[in-house]
């Protein structure tokens, strides 16, 4: 496949869009409603564009209300927080579409496994996803890993515990 790109019977396009995928490392708030001040979202941006200065693009994401950022192809499975076992992916759905109706409430429910009352935000994702009004969001961002001195730098910027997410479409 390496010179894909020239060869005239696959083209240029074919040789471009062959494995396309993208990647990114987004940063929230744990606490879903959490928005950090003007000044600290503009020092937190300057500090992702020090350890990342080879991404595509980074940029901050707002909303009203909190919403889900997901980790994309990186799903894999679900889990109550508290006795550990495996909720259906298509429960989940049927509770996410829901909740997205009513602008996510993340409102506690009863899960089925083993009755105790959660939200959507309390379940354990696996990769990582979870639900904010802010986002700190790198697209490609060409690095392996956040060192735990930097999120805790981060932490200290934005002023709240964060949540790396890692996406992948
Ligand atoms: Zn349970």
């Amino acid at each position: 496949m390496k010179n894909a790109r020239f060869s005239p019977r696959i083209g240029y396009a074919g040789g471009l869009t062959a494995g396309m995928s993208d990647n990114w490392l987004i940063l929230i708030p744990t606490s879903p409603e959490y928005v950090p001040s003007k000044d600290a979202q503009e020092r937190a941006v300057a500090l992702f564009k020090r350890i990342a200065p080879e991404a595509d693009e980074i940029e901050v994401k707002l909303s009203e209300r909190p919403r889900l950022i997901d980790c994309g192809a990186n799903l894999e499975k679900i889990n109550c927080p508290s006795c550990r076992q495996e909720l259906g992916i298509d429960w989940w759905s049927d509770w996410m579409s829901l909740e997205y109706g009513q602008g996510f409430p993340l409102k506690p429910a009863v899960l089925p496994c083993c009755g105790s009352v959660r939200s959507l935000a309390d379940l354990r994702y696996d990769w990582p996803q979870g639900f904010a009004c802010f986002s700190l969001e790198a697209m490609n961002p060409n690095i392996q890993d956040l060192p735990e001195v930097v999120e805790r730098e981060f932490e200290a910027i934005m002023g709240c515990a964060v949540r790396k997410i890692w996406k992948h479409l």
